[in-house]
């Protein structure tokens, strides 16, 4: 899994989830890596920034971001297995290639997102609000 922080010619930014960085190269060179916020497919990756957090961040202030989370929530919804709880373990085993490299979503408690980070496993954070339909509670 590799993360990267990604803007468009707006200046808009965002993060990509990807299976590998020949997967995002083979996303951005086919024009299906588009900007969840205006579409355009006219963007480009900054240096991977993996994270996990589970602080909050700012609720989504107007309509184009609103519409943005949900681009981007059928983009993860469409590109990544629910592994639920097992998201720690199965993330470890990706990063340490003893499962095929792939996207994964599930849920970390803040302690298993410090040792993930420390780690240097590669996660991303779903932004509050965004609720995935499988979730698991
Ligand atoms: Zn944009």
């Amino acid at each position: 899994m590799v993360v990267y922080r990604i803007s468009c010619d707006e200046g808009h930014s965002f993060e990509g989830w990807y299976a590998s960085a020949e997967a995002f190269e083979r996303e951005a060179g086919a024009g299906h890596l588009e900007c969840p916020v205006c579409g355009t497919s006219s963007v480009r990756k900054h240096p991977a920034a993996p994270y996990v957090h589970t602080a909050s961040a700012p609720a989504p202030a107007t309509d184009a971001d609103r519409q943005g989370l949900e681009r981007l929530k059928t983009y993860i919804l469409a590109n990544t297995e629910n592994v639920g709880r097992e998201f720690p373990e199965v993330a470890r085993r990706i990063h340490y290639g003893e499962e095929k490299s792939r996207g994964i979503r599930g849920q970390v408690t803040r302690a298993e997102a410090e040792a993930l980070k420390e780690e240097g496993v590669p996660a991303w954070s779903v932004p509050p609000g965004m609720k995935l339909a499988d979730e698991v509670h």
